[in-house]
């Protein structure tokens, strides 16, 4: 590692912290829109590990996690550098909206361009002022509006170095996950960077176990890389290869059983479909032995909908 972190041509040294505000654009109010992101390097040096939550503007708990890492003052490592990127959609979290003001997820912007569109201009950032500084990531997402997420670390098992990084993190869950083309994760992992994706809760909701979860996960790694000497216990962490979203065949009300996090058997019943004027009543069964580690909280389903996000080794 050098001596110094550069980043927006600002040099940050051994045992330093600061805030470097990377402008992006502005709103149409004319008002710029800085993208802050927070350094915090040791005396001694070591690994940069990157913090990013609020890819998605409306994924509150990646946030949180990072805020409170923050205000704990946790985040300051006693070897080597963490960078903080709170909110990476800025633009997103004031509408409280997943992507841009123009629909387009960041997340499938990768790696971007600076004449491209905003989301491809934040992408582009991301990699070139940010992504040769560091050496490992963990990106904080949340479940989509309604679809609430377990705990849950997501990293390819084909890369041994990110399963490594995924096991000592220590989730609830350990799940395998394809590279998804343009993501960030995806056009880190070209660049040599692991990013392990953790998620949990869901959109716009505060998930106080996955929130802390995420910073004991977080503490962990980070004492796995010699950043910091002591971390919190881990969990006993189920490891799954395989995930799949199960979807109705019929349109109508969801009624559950299921609970986030609840082990099933092959074809045990984790909810039923019905109708408003009981006709209908069709089971949902368990496609293999495996958890439930998403769970849609809408009852209103039409036919497709996806209703659990069922993890299972095959
Ligand atoms: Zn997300």
């Amino acid at each position: 590692m050098p001596e110094f972190i550069t980043i927006n041509k600002e040099k940050v040294g051994l045992g330093e912290r600061r805030v470097i505000d990377l402008n992006i654009a502005r709103l149409p109010t004319y008002t710029t829109i800085d993208l802050p992101v927070l350094v915090y390097r040791a005396q001694e040096d070591g690994p940069v590990l990157l913090l990013t939550g609020g890819l998605h503007g409306d994924e509150i708990n990646g946030i949180e996690i990072v805020r409170r890492m923050i205000e704990r003052d946790i985040v300051m490592p006693e070897r080597g550098t963490v960078i903080a990127i709170p909110i990476v959609n800025i633009y997103g979290f004031i509408q409280n909206a997943r992507g841009l003001p123009d629909g387009k997820d960041i997340n499938r912007s990768f790696p971007g361009a600076k004449g491209g569109s905003l989301a491809k201009l934040l992408a582009h950032t991301l990699m070139n002022e940010i992504i040769p500084e560091v050496d490992y990531g963990i990106d904080f997402h949340t479940g989509g509006s309604t679809r609430a997420n377990f705990p849950q670390i997501r990293c390819t098992f084909k890369s041994e170095r990110g399963l490594e990084l995924g096991k000592a993190f220590g989730a609830p869950v350990l799940m395998h996950s394809g590279l998804i083309a343009r993501s960030f994760r995806s056009a880190a992992h070209k660049k040599g960077k692991e990013i392990l994706v953790y998620e949990t809760g869901e959109s716009l909701r505060y998930d106080e176990l996955g929130i802390e979860e995420g910073i004991n996960g977080t503490q962990r790694l980070m004492k796995h890389l010699g950043m910091i000497k002591e971390a919190p216990q881990a969990n006993d962490t189920r490891i799954f290869n395989s995930s799949t979203w199960i979807r109705t065949k019929n349109a109508g009300l969801f009624i559950t059983r299921a609970e986030l996090g609840e082990s099933f058997n092959k074809r045990q019943v984790l909810g039923s479909i019905k109708d408003p004027y009981g006709e209908l009543n069709s089971r949902v069964h368990a496609p293999h032995n495996g958890m439930v580690i998403g769970l849609n909280n809408c009852p209103v389903v039409n036919k497709g909908d996806a209703l659990i996000h069922y993890a299972y080794n095959k």
